[in-house]
């Protein structure tokens, strides 16, 4: 029953079977450290420990779902009776506060707001305390907040900590919205960590329960984990200190959502006699790759220096490639990538293409649908910020919690049922006043003769298909997709199709992103033993962050991968193209303005994180002029191209580069 340990080399075997007590695994890129908390997760079960007193953190959804894949082939598949908890740090708290937030003055379903909404509820606040936003930007303000949340700052320290202007009339803001979030029962991502935090501070019964259900606790990437997430593992650990993380100083890319390397650096002084295990073999990238990585990031000063040797030797250079402008490299990158699949019979899943900001996948995608190659987006809210997803979760959010009033105006209206704007401003204008609920107020609104007896009925009916709805889903979760595929034809979304896209092949495409949101339901439904509707919306609210809810799927799928440099961390794919290699690029123009070492260091190690996701092949490449804000100018080569060439390389293209000039 016991994993088989062969397949590691003598420290990683180390690691894996030092069971007990607080370890870190500081290691670079490829050397094996997911997989040995991966193999460690099945040694603990194989020693006795109880799977589910086993609580393993990841970063992403992605690597929390390849993990527990491989859990289940090294344990082999559905023998355990309980399954160990592999999650990111967001999932578990959505978790924890689903059964104890009611302790904190929040309603059990508390809604978790996405992008949109917490805009929306930024800008009510700065209008509230009447700063324009010429002077603080609603996106301004919620970035501001999120890095207090990060933190760890609660609004009555803020002012303190506010540094400029707009920090200071962020600072105002916060404990307004703060309020604003906690009266209609929401919280923001952020506050899924800060409230959790609060949660075990305040209540040591409720942190007692969770130090007792999870007798060992690993964290992958440990490197960026941030002021309030180090919090709350150290108190749930702090009783039996059985805590093993993993992580490479190298690869810290979270700096400005307050990550913060030195609770990687200085692990052993916060745990006292942590067994320190280093790993220096490199099983992913070519000889080639690794150096080209090395190279690199030794440009930076801020680091742990260690060794890294790669195993595989390969005849492969890495490539270095100009275009003379973005749409070349776009045709040529993917006429390349359509060569390999359809002459070589290299399968699409082979082929990344990494990218720094989410400007640079749109020309790509185009000539990927052009030249007929299937692709993914990974890592873009695409999915769920397209209209007809909003309007979907919006009426299973106003279903599932009919409080939910930001979700219920989005789609009072829509398909368009007689409720007009003036309506439902005027009822929800009167709720708020004297707080009370929306559908009690329409109702005497309507009794009043204040509404037109047309809209009067309509409300009615809506508000009756709602609750028909909330009572469907909470009787039978299980049959969750039919009863959406049902919903959808009893409010005619057809019609709000038809009336948005008069294009029938628009119409075709928009169809088909409501089917695949069907899909998703029904794709949670195999993989939920217990279903509700709560349960769906917060995986999709979570996953929504970085998912797509069908990812898993789409990974499987024989198609290129397209993302972002940050969202494939922890990855690794055959061939990689790292495209746009240019100045305020990669590095991105926010830290080429800012000229900090600290924030070029960052993004020097976003590209250490690209370079060393790539197995076989890397090229790397850029277009010597691009439109930006609607002109053509030339491009400036990213530093971070001469960094990482060899001297002998350097050479050689300034001897070309003379020979072109002559
Ligand atoms: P990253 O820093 O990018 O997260 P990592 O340190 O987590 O990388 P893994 O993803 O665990 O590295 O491993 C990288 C690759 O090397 C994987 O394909 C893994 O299966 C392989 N690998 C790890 N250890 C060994 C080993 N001892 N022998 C052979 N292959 C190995
Ligand atoms: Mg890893």
């Amino acid at each position: 029953m016991f994993p088989d340990l062969r397949s590691l080399n003598p420290p990683q075997r180390e690691a894996v079977q030092h069971l007990h007590g607080p370890m870190l695994v500081l290691a670079g890129a490829g050397t094996g450290k997911t997989r040995v908390i991966t193999i460690r997760m099945a040694q603990l079960i194989a020693s006795g420990v109880a799977p589910d007193r086993i609580l393993s953190v990841t970063f992403t959804n992605k690597a929390a779902k390849e993990m527990g894949e491989r859990t289940r082939q090294i344990l082999g598949g559905g023998k355990l009776k309980a399954r160990p908890w592999i999650s990111t740090f967001h999932a578990l708290c959505v978790q924890i506060l689903r059964s104890d937030i009611e302790r904190l003055g929040y309603p059990r379903k508390f809604t978790i707001l996405d992008r949109g909404d917490q805009e929306s509820i930024a800008r009510g606040t700065l209008r509230d305390i009447r700063v324009t936003e010429k002077s603080l930007k609603p996106g301004d303000m919620l970035s501001i907040i999120s890095g207090w949340k990060s933190a760890g700052l609660p609004p009555g320290e803020a002012a303190a900590a506010a540094a400029d202007d707009k920090q200071y009339l962020a600072a105002m803001a916060y404990r307004k919205y703060q309020q604003k979030l906690k009266a209609t029962g929401s919280v923001d991502f952020d506050d899924l960590l800060l409230l959790t935090a609060e949660l075990f501070e305040e209540h040591p019964d409720i942190l007692d329960k969770h130090q007792q259900r999870f007798s060992h606790v690993q964290i992958d990437e440990y490197q960026d984990t941030n002021g309030i997430q180090f919090r709350l593992i150290e108190a749930l650990v702090a009783k039996h200190k059985n805590l093993c993380v993993v992580g490479d100083d190298d690869q810290s890319i979270y700096g400005w959502r307050g990550a913060d390397v030195a609770h990687i650096l200085n692990f052993g002084r916060y745990f006292p006699g942590a067994k320190i295990v280093r790993l220096e073999d490199n099983y992913r990238c070519t000889d080639h790759i690794l150096e080209c990585a090395n190279r690199l990031v030794r440009h930076n000063r801020g680091r742990h220096g260690k060794v890294l040797r790669a195993s595989k030797k390969s005849a492969h250079e890495v490539r270095f490639v100009k275009y003379d402008d973005e749409n070349l490299e776009a045709e040529k990158t993917v006429f390349e990538i359509r060569f390999y699949i359809q002459k070589k019979g290299i399968p699409a899943r082979d082929f990344a293409i990494l990218f720094r900001t989410n400007e640079q996948p749109r020309i790509f995608e185009s000539e990927l649908r052009r030249q007929g190659i299937p692709y993914t987006l990974i890592g873009s809210q695409s999915f769920f910020d397209r209209k007809e997803i909003k309007d979907l979760m919006c009426y299973l959010k106003a279903i599932d919690r009919p409080t939910d009033e930001a979700s219920l105006l989005r789609i009072i209206n829509v398909p368009p049922r007689g409720i007009g704007d003036s309506t439902s401003s005027k009822i929800l204008e009167k709720a708020t006043r004297d707080g009370r609920d929306f559908w009690v107020v329409a109702r005497e609104t309507a009794a009043q003769g204040e509404v037109s007896k047309k809209a009067a009925a309509a409300l009615d009916e809506f508000h009756r298909l709602l609750q028909t709805y909330t009572r469907r889903f909470e009787e039978n979760a299980r049959q969750m997709d039919v009863i959406v595929r049902e919903l959808i034809e009893a409010i005619h979304y057809d019609r709000e199709i038809e009336k948005q896209y008069p294009d029938p092949q628009a119409q075709l495409m928009r169809q088909g992103f409501v089917d695949e949101f069907v899909d998703a339901v029904a794709g949670y439904l195999e993989k939920s033993s217990d279903p509700t509707l709560t349960d769906f919306l917060d995986g999709c609210a979570l996953n929504g962050r970085d998912d797509e809810p069908d990812k898993e799927k789409q990974a499987a799928e024989d198609a290129v991968k397209l993302m972002t440099l940050h969202s494939a961390k922890g990855l690794e794919f055959p061939r990689v193209y790292m495209v746009g290699m240019e100045e305020n690029i990669l590095p991105h123009k926010r830290s080429v303005d800012a000229d900090t070492a600290q924030a070029i260091e960052e993004e020097r190690r976003l590209c250490y994180v690209g370079i060393t996701r790539a197995q076989e092949f890397l090229t790397m490449s850029r277009a010597e002029s691009r439109i930006k804000w609607g002109s053509r100018r030339p491009t400036v080569p990213s530093r971070f191209l001469r960094e990482m060439r060899s001297d002998e390389a350097l050479e050689a293209e300034e001897a070309e580069e003379a020979g072109e000039n002559e």
